[in-house]
C-alpha cells in the first residue's frame, strides 16, 4: 500500500511516497513560496500516485483541533503568505483522501518512535535544534497536542554567567530558541556554527542551554527516552557535555534506570534525517486506519 508523505517547512517542503513499512521510495524537495505558487505543485505531485493517504507534517503554529472550524490551518505564522492558511482543506479539495496532519517535531517523535530510536519506548520526545528549536511529544503511545501542541522550542533559561547575548527570538529574551538555535550561534559569535566546532566555548554555553530545557522536559513529561536533531546536533561533541549538564542539573533527584545510563537516555536521531518524512507515513497510516 502506497502512502503520500509531506513535511511542509518554512523553507522547503519536502513530497514523498513511502510504503506501510516507512520505506521511502521516492522523495523531492520544493521551495515554499506562496501558497497560490506550491500548493498546486504539491498536488500535481501526489496526483495519479494512487496512495491511499497522506500525512503532513507542517511549520506552525497549526490547529489541530478537529472541533474547530479552521482545523488543518496554520494560524499565526511569520511567514504572511501562510498565515491563517487553510493546509489541509486545500489540498483535501483536490485529493479528497485521508489526510493526517500534525507538527513537524511531533511527525519527527513519531518516525522515530515507529521505526527509529525510540521504537522501544512508551514515551518519548524528539528536539529539533536547527533554524528554529521545536519539540515533539510521543506519550503514553501517542502524540501530544493539548491545548494548542507543544511549543517548547520557547521555554524560558537562566543565561550563562558569562554569556552577554540578548538572543534571536523576537518574543522572548532567554527563550531556548533564542539562544541555542543555529541562526543564534551565528550570530552570537559572528560565525557559522559549523565553522565553531574547535572553539569548545561555543559548545559549553549551547549545552548549557540545551541542558536546561531537557531538565525541564525530564521534570514535567516523563520520557523513557529523548531524541536530539536538527543541523546543530551534527556537532557530536554536544552530546557528552549535555549529559553531563542534565546529571549535574537533576542532581541526582530522579532515580530511574533510564536516567542512570545518560548514554542511551539521550541520544541522536537515528533515521538518517528522514524521521520526519517517515512520521509522516505513519500519520498517514494512522488516518487510514481511524477512518
Ligand atoms: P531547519 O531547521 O531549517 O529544518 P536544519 O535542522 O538543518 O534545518 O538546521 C539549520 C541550522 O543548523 C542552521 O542554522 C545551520 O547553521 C545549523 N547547522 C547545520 N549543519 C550544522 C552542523 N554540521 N554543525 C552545526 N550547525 C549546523
Ligand atoms: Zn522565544
Amino acid at each position: 500500500m502506497l502512502f503520500g508523505a509531506l513535511e511542509a517547512g518554512g523553507t522547503k517542503m519536502v513530497l514523498a511516497i513511502g510504503n506501510e513499512n516507512g520505506e521511502i521510495l521516492e522523495q523531492v524537495s520544493i521551495p515554499t513560496e506562496t501558497p497560490s505558487i506550491t500548493i498546486p505543485k504539491i498536488i500535481e505531485y501526489y496526483k495519479g500516485k494512487e496512495i491511499a493517504a497522506l500525512g503532513i507534517g507542517s511549520f506552525g503554529p497549526i490547529d489541530l483541533d478537529k472541533k474547530s472550524k479552521t482545523y488543518g490551518y496554520i494560524t499565526s505564522t511569520p511567514k504572511l503568505a501562510w498565515a491563517n492558511y487553510d493546509l489541509v482543506g486545500n489540498i483535501k479539495k483536490e485529493l479528497p483522501l485521508p489526510i493526517g496532519f500534525d507538527t513537524d517535531v511531533n511527525g519527527s517523535a513519531l518516525g522515530e518512535a515507529t521505526w527509529g530510536i525510540t521504537k522501544d519506548v512508551e514515551s518519548s520526545i524528539y528536539i529539533t535544534i536547527g533554524t528554529g528549536v521545536g519539540i515533539g511529544v510521543y506519550l503514553n503511545g501517542g502524540l501530544l497536542h493539548g491545548m494548542l501542541h507543544p511549543e517548547a522550542g520557547h521555554v524560558l533559561l537562566s543565561k550563562h554567567p558569562d554569556d552577554k547575548f540578548e538572543g534571536v527570538c523576537p518574543y522572548h529574551p532567554n527563550c531556548l530558541e533564542g539562544l541555542a538555535s543555529g541562526p543564534s550561534i551565528e550570530k552570537r559569535w559572528g560565525k557559522k556554527a559549523i565553522d565553531l566546532k574547535d572553539n569548545q566555548k561555543v559548545w559549553e554555553i549551547e549545552a548549557y542551554y540545551i541542558a536546561q530545557a531537557l531538565v525541564g522536559y525530564i521534570l514535567t513529561l516523563s520520557p523513557h527516552r529523548i531524541v536530539l536533531g536538527g543541523g546543530v546536533m551534527h556537532q557530536e561533541q554536544l552530546f557528552p557535555l549535555i549529559r553531563s549538564k542534565v546529571t549535574e542539573l537533576l542532581n541526582g533527584y530522579v532515580r530511574t534506570s533510564q536516567i542512570n545510563d545518560m548514554e542511551h537516555y539521550i541520544v541522536p536521531a537515528a533515521l538518517n534525517d528522514n524521521q520526519g518524512i517517515m512520521g509522516c507515513i505513519q500519520l498517514a497510516k494512522m488516518e487510514l486506519q481511524n477512518k
